[in-house]
């Protein structure tokens, strides 16, 4: 019924999450009007503690609905959870804003910084000024700190920063 809704999309869900079993969750909810914790335990193989808990964060963001009904045998609630397709976008579109909005601030961080690496895989680049602090050593492996050039990041980064832009028609 919710066929819209691609793969891509749900992945992106899912990671915003930190949840990677959220997409199986979801495509259970997309292939029914409504389902129960207990189904989607029996149907993904995910334990029920775990479907519970990526459900109630899905709760949080209102991408599903919550139904409780009581089980006239046991007496026990019954959970009834149901996809808002429509709110999913809405979720995305502001993920985006946020990863956006972080992407603009390494951005600028890097334009107006200098930085200097020992070249040593591990150790951190330093700007300008702590390097100037360090006296040109990198703390970690004792190696000179040398000039940086961090064109290809910046270039990196602008490159998702317009490709998030365009996206959210910015
Ligand atoms: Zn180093």
């Amino acid at each position: 019924m919710l066929s819209n809704i691609d793969d891509v999309t749900l992945m992106r869900v899912a990671q915003a999450l930190g949840e990677e079993d959220a997409v199986k969750l979801i495509d259970i909810l997309k292939a029914s009007e409504e389902t129960t914790d207990d189904e989607i335990a029996t149907k993904t193989g995910i334990r029920l503690n775990s479907v519970r808990k990526i459900l109630y964060k899905l709760y949080d963001h209102s991408l599903v609905s919550l139904r409780r009904t009581r089980d006239p045998k046991t007496g026990w609630f019954i959970f009834h959870w149901r996809l808002q397709p429509d709110q999913l976008e809405g979720f995305i579109q502001s993920q985006k804003r946020r990863v956006l909005e972080k992407l603009n601030i390494r951005l600028e961080y890097e334009k107006n910084h200098d930085f200097y690496y020992c070249c040593t895989p591990g150790c951190k680049r330093v700007p300008f000024e702590e390097a100037v602090e360090l006296v040109f050593k990198c703390p970690t492996c004792g190696k000179p700190l040398m000039h940086y050039d961090n064109e290809k990041i910046l270039d990196a980064l602008g490159k998702k920063v317009d490709i998030l832009r365009k996206e959210l028609g910015e």
